[in-house]
């Protein structure tokens, strides 16, 4: 799986639909301070389904919105398109049938996000899966954010070991344990209430 293109519509400082064109080899993103260039990396990280407002810089996730500046107003909503190259089919079944993967995430003021595949409606999980199966996303220790490898060198062995997790592409493993074992309570909660009703009608 290959990214090939960022949009970003709304999001943060990008208020007009702005594109990042991925190319092969090296990309290198250079400005001024405060031109947007974490403001980047965060879209990149915001459509990979990350959902702390902390790590995106704000205090509620509608903060990655455009909140105006000079004489521009405020935007409704924010969006951000990631194209991914999928021509070697590398993407997780589910998401393997075509070329060109387009992962669409918009956030839109009171009403929350929603998350498109190649238009076609789906929930942030699918999403998270999708890339935490490909080992990146919106935890990939693969985005190195500013002052990331000084926390990194000062992190607790747990939360080290967390990151080479991340790295070695078992984080969906984690995921799924976790979501069976909630179904596990559940079913074992239901059972027991089978047991009741059943001793009720002896
Ligand atoms: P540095 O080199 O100093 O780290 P940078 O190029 O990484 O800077 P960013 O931190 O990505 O810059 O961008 C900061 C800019 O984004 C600031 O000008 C800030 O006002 C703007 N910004 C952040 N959130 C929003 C928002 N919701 N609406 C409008 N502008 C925003």
């Amino acid at each position: 799986m290959r990214f090939s293109k960022l949009r970003l519509t709304g999001f943060k400082s990008f208020v007009d639909p702005t594109d990042l064109i991925i190319s092969d080899g090296l990309t290198g993103v250079v400005g001024p301070n405060g031109c947007g260039k974490s403001n980047l990396l965060e879209a990149l990280r915001w459509v990979m389904g990350e959902n702390r407002p902390k790590s995106m810089r704000g205090g509620g996730m509608e903060d990655v919105i455009f909140a105006g500046a000079h004489s521009r107003g405020a935007r409704n909503f924010a969006e951000v398109s990631l194209q991914i190259d999928n021509t070697e089919r590398l993407a997780p079944s589910g998401f393997n049938d075509s070329d060109n993967l387009e992962i669409v995430r918009r956030i839109t003021r009171d009403v929350g996000s929603a998350y498109k595949a190649n238009t076609k409606d789906v929930r942030a999980r699918d999403v998270q899966m999708l890339f935490a199966d490909a080992s990146t996303g919106a935890h990939s220790p693969a985005l190195v954010g500013q002052g990331q490898i000084a926390m990194l060198i000062n992190a607790k062995p747990k939360a080290r070991r967390r990151i080479l997790e991340e790295a070695a592409g078992i984080s969906g493993l984690y995921q799924r344990r976790h979501e069976a074992e909630l179904k596990l309570k559940g079913t074992e909660t239901n059972l027991l209430r089978v047991d009741d009703v059943i001793e009720q009608l002896a």
